[in-house]
């Protein structure tokens, strides 16, 4: 299954399951798995020239370029305990692994400077975003000019949370931002990380009319893989490219 929901002059990005859902090596030297073979075959885009960190579920983002084509796919990745890529290089194929987690897309096209983070619960309360629009300003960004697009994850009426998960927002977000949130339902209290994320694009000065989010609940949909729903060891595949 795989959704394109980038795709114009500028830059292509969308979300895969592959067909086997593995998009992990045991080890440097194993070779990369059918999906990223599949990818790269029909997007037309060489494993010398996409990227893929490792991922921690921090508030790391890292510039990359040509010189780090194919890590995580091809050779030993540098790039450890990253959760965000950012760069300004033209058909470099920034990528990250999610299941049920936010991929977050972000460009400037005026300054031909595009962003892939991977936004878990943490990344949400937290600075993972921030530090992504950082990276960008200081390669000629503004988050004014920028767009960003919440692509496929878990929804808000899917992603159940224990209460000790409200502690991790309450500073960062006003209380009626809060109410949107986390909402209660028969007892039960639901995370809405797409609610969350977009408050944050807000407060970092990305216009609320820039801000786009694809409709897809990796949960409760069809043809995407979901930690939640149960899947291990299977994950989907967020990549971006400017063109
Ligand atoms: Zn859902």
């Amino acid at each position: 299954m795989r959704d394109i929901f980038i795709d114009d002059d500028f830059a292509l990005g969308g979300f895969t399951s592959g067909d086997s859902g593995i998009w992990t090596r045991e080890s440097a030297d194993m070779p990369p798995t059918d999906d990223y073979t599949e990818l790269s075959r029909s997007l037309g885009v060489p494993f010398e020239h996409m990227v893929r960190p490792y991922q921690a579920g921090g508030t790391t983002v890292a510039e990359v370029s040509f010189r780090h084509g194919g890590s995580g796919i091809i050779k030993d990745n540098e790039l450890k305990k990253t959760d965000g890529l950012v760069t300004a290089q033209r058909g470099l194929m920034l990528t990250v692994i999610a299941a049920d987690c936010v991929p977050i897309y972000l460009a400037d096209n005026e300054a031909a400077v595009i962003g892939l983070l991977h936004c878990g619960r943490q990344a949400a309360a937290g600075e993972l975003l921030g530090s992504g629009i950082s990276l960008m300003e200081k390669l000629g960004a503004s988050a004014e000019r920028l767009s960003m697009t919440i692509g496929h994850h878990i929804c808000g009426s899917c992603y159940e949370v224990g209460e000790e998960v409200t502690g991790e927002f309450t500073g960062s977000f006003t209380e009626a931002e809060l109410g949107n949130i986390f909402r209660r339902k028969d007892g039960k209290l639901y995370l809405d990380l797409a609610a969350a994320l977009t408050y944050k694009a807000e407060s970092y000065g990305i216009a609320s009319d820039r801000i786009f989010r694809t409709s897809v609940c990796t949960c409760h949909g069809r043809g995407f893989y979901s930690y939640r729903r149960g899947d291990r060891g299977r994950q989907d595949l967020a990549f971006f490219m400017m063109k």
